[in-house]
């Protein structure tokens, strides 16, 4: 699991270490200098036997086998959860620190040379400090198993029960610690509205442990079952793209917010509950005002980075069960569900206020300048006074941005019912 750098449509944090937010560095090079300690500090204390080296060969050469099969998948994933875990996670259950240690590293030397490097998001001081949190991880599963077995061996428990358990908890706490050095990552980051991970890459995540404890019992047992893990890893690894296909499916490319089609199926959604629960919700239907200007005065690419800054704009003004869709162009649809009229309207006037205060600095030919005095004409309909299906509905909160286009723009027009504003 990693941090999530980008979202859909944001831009992109900086190619250098140096221009992240001080608290962060301080974050990313005490995390590097944490690992890179303890591991030379465990290499003193204990000497790897033989078959300990043995056991570091196969899973390392495994990793990289792996690593090479699922070269394509790795370029195009987005989902922040990779197979390094299986093979970190499978070192701290058989491997001394020091070895677990240096099996992270190596696998995750080998695929910044082999993938990311070339891919140019990935620059190497986030590849060195998922390196290191990968490594405090399995350096914290690896203490929590080798305590667990001291306290079975202390009460004389040999059962596999137990050995199991000790493995969950072992897994749990590499997971726990991870996800924690995640957050505080992303909590220093410059963007606060940076999402954490999300419920399918935990589930990836806990799935790609499990396998790795798998991977650390057989190879216990010997080499030639560890191989047995390689193909599951490999379909588990295609799994990280079916996340993205469900995402491309429904999000807006350009913005990442929903697409008209998912905004559809949300509305007819919310439709049905409104009908069922005599409840009542709010469409509001934005549509910047002269866009075309943008794009004629910066350029088309000025032109998309302001739709990528509206679309936050939205994202972070509305509540987290209201529904922003891009609906092709510069408009867009908000879903207001469980709302009053006056709290509706109230949304739909802060957006337009908040548009207009948007002061953007885009990339031109001539280098780069600040877009400002933007506005929208917002046209808002209620369910169910505007209408008892999804198209009327729409076709009154379009009404409403016509009016308010033809009444002088930068304005919100509820419709059907007097002018608002
Ligand atoms: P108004 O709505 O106030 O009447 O004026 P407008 O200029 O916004 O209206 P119109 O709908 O005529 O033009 C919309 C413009 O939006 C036309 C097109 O160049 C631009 N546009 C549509 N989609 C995109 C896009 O994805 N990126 C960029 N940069 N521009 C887009
Ligand atoms: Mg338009
Ligand atoms: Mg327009």
């Amino acid at each position: 699991m990693r941090f999530r750098w980008r979202r859909a449509g944001g831009g992109d944090s900086g190619p250098t270490l140096w221009r992240q937010p001080p608290a962060l560095v301080g974050y990313f090079l005490a995390t590097e200098i944490i690992a890179a300690a303890l591991t030379i500090v465990f290499a003193l204390l204990v000497q790897p036997g033989g078959a300990e080296w043995r056991q570091f060969l196969v899973l390392g050469g495994l990793a990289l086998l792996q690593a090479e099969a699922s070269r394509t998948i790795e370029r195009v994933r987005k989902i922040h959860v990779n197979m390094i875990s299986v093979w970190g996670f499978a070192g701290a259950v058989v491997l001394p620190w020091s070895l677990v240690g240096v099996l992270i590293m190596v696998a995750e030397v080998h695929l910044w040379v082999r993938v990311w490097r070339g891919m140019g998001n990935r620059p190497a001081y986030r590849v060195v400090f998922s390196t290191a949190m990968f490594m405090l991880s399995a350096f914290a599963g690896t203490g929590v198993l080798r305590a667990g077995n001291g306290v079975l061996s202390y009460y004389g428990w040999s059962g596999e029960g137990g050995k199991a358990m000790v493995i969950a908890l072992a897994a749990l706490t590499f997971l726990v610690v991870n996800s924690a050095m995640v957050f505080v990552a992303a909590s220093l980051h410059r963007r606060p509205e940076a999402r954490l991970v999300s419920r399918a890459e935990y589930t990836l995540e806990a799935a790609t442990l499990c396998l790795g404890a798998l991977a650390g019992v057989a190879a216990a047992h010997s080499a030639f079952y560890v191989a047995l893990v390689v193909p599951p890893v490999l379909v588990l690894h295609r799994e990280v793209l079916v996340k993205q296909f469900e995402d491309l499916a429904v999000i807006d490319h350009k913005t990442g917010l929903l697409n008209v089609a998912a905004w559809y199926d949300r509305a007819r959604r919310q439709l049905a509950r409104a009908v069922r629960d005599g409840t009542s919700f709010g469409v509001l239907m934005i549509d910047l005002d002269h866009f075309k200007r943008v794009n004629d005065t910066f350029g088309h690419l000025a032109g998309d980075e302001v739709l990528k800054a509206i679309a936050r704009l939205l994202e972070n003004e509305i509540r987290k069960h209201d529904s922003a869709g891009r609906f092709g162009g510069e408009e867009f649809a908000v879903l207001v569900p469980d709302s009053s009229r006056p709290e509706i309207l109230a949304i739909a006037e802060r957006l337009r206020s908040r548009i207009t205060e948007l002061a953007l600095a885009v990339p031109t030919d001539t280098g780069p300048h600040t877009v400002a005095n933007l506005s929208a004409s917002i046209g808002v309909t209620i369910y169910p006074a505007g209408g008892t299906t999804l198209e009327q509905l729409l076709l009154c909160a379009d009404r409403g941005v016509y009016t308010a286009k033809s009444n002088g723009r930068n304005q919100v027009v509820v419709y059907p019912q007097v002018q608002y504003n």
